[in-house]
């Protein structure tokens, strides 16, 4: 089992720039070889309401290529429970590998109808009790996943004026906005998704909410999609750097970064920290060569 309790490794870019004393990032890709890492975190507390409650599987909903879904079903194995992943659309003549991945781990698969999907019906086939499954919301959203993202922040906020996240569900980012002052920046990988401000104020305390920012120019074409450009960055990243990234989530997290920092959006005193939320795994839809890495 991961150590959740474990601070992971900060790694430091150098910059040639004037612009912002320090660029550190939190590898959380580093934590799981094959699963995304702010995943493990965000199901932490999931797991331990589950088990308190006595249930006996742990149910969630997903895409095809859900970097949740494969964390639950590895996070399910590894702490002793069965799970179930509702997943959206008719099942395909061949497993995605994060499917694949998923089905390793033995969590039963679902193939839900996209009206299904959307309206998050469990279907009566699956022969359910109630006081058996504890059911985890799409993407691990929620304020629990939240507070496990808050409690590895937490000891490092200090240090930092900024921190950076990408987005998805919006829980990541509120879990920083939850650990402390450091001015919270999350980089949507969706296209025009105006509800992402009011989803992470959902998850936090009034005198919280709207405590940070969401910058929507960087989605390269939306949720899964990607540019030749983001392509060229996340290689030229890699040699630069030798970190990995992916191209649904962090490649377009760090391609914000670097151009907040040509823009000059940091100051000279200024200490920013880059979490690095996994999701390798996904770079497996993509064709042999893409990525030099
Ligand atoms: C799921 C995921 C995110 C988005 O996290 P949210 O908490 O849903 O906003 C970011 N990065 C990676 C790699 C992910 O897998």
């Amino acid at each position: 089992m991961i150590d959740f309790a474990a601070i992971p490794a900060v790694q430091r870019i150098p910059l040639n720039t004037k612009f912002c004393t320090t660029a550190d990032v939190l590898r959380l890709d580093l934590v799981h070889p094959v699963i995304s890492g702010n995943k493990w975190y965000k199901l932490k507390h999931y797991i331990e309401v589950a088990r308190q409650q006595e249930k006996n599987t742990l149910l969630t909903f997903g895409g095809a290529y859900s970097n949740h879904i494969v964390a639950t079903a590895a996070a399910a194995e590894m702490a002793g429970f069965r799970s179930i992943g509702i997943i959206r659309g008719e099942r395909p003549a061949q497993l995605s590998p994060s499917l694949q991945q998923a089905a390793s781990n033995h969590m039963q698969l679902i193939f839900s109808s996209r009206e299904d999907y959307r309206l998050k019906k469990i279907p009566d086939t699956l022969n359910l009790r109630p006081h058996d499954y504890f059911c985890i919301a799409e993407g691990g959203y929620g304020a629990l996943g939240a507070q496990g993202v808050a409690d590895i922040i937490m000891p490092l906020q200090e240090k930092y004026s900024h921190i950076l996240c990408a987005v998805g569900t919006g829980t990541t980012l509120a879990g920083i906005v939850k650990s402390g002052s450091a001015a919270a920046i999350g980089i949507s990988s969706l296209k025009n998704n105006t509800q992402l401000h009011n989803a992470v104020n959902d998850l936090l305390s009034t005198d919280m909410k709207n405590k940070f920012s969401i910058l929507h120019q960087y989605h390269f074409g939306g949720y899964a999609r990607h540019t030749p450009e983001l392509i060229m960055f996340m290689n030229d990243w890699y040699r630069q750097t030798g970190i990995p990234t992916d191209f649904v989530y962090t490649g377009k997290l760090f391609f914000a970064f670097t151009d907040l920092l040509k823009q000059g959006h940091f100051s000279k005193s200024d200490r920013v920290l880059i979490v690095h939320s996994g999701g390798l795994q996904g770079n497996r839809s993509l064709s042999k060569g893409t990525l030099i890495f």
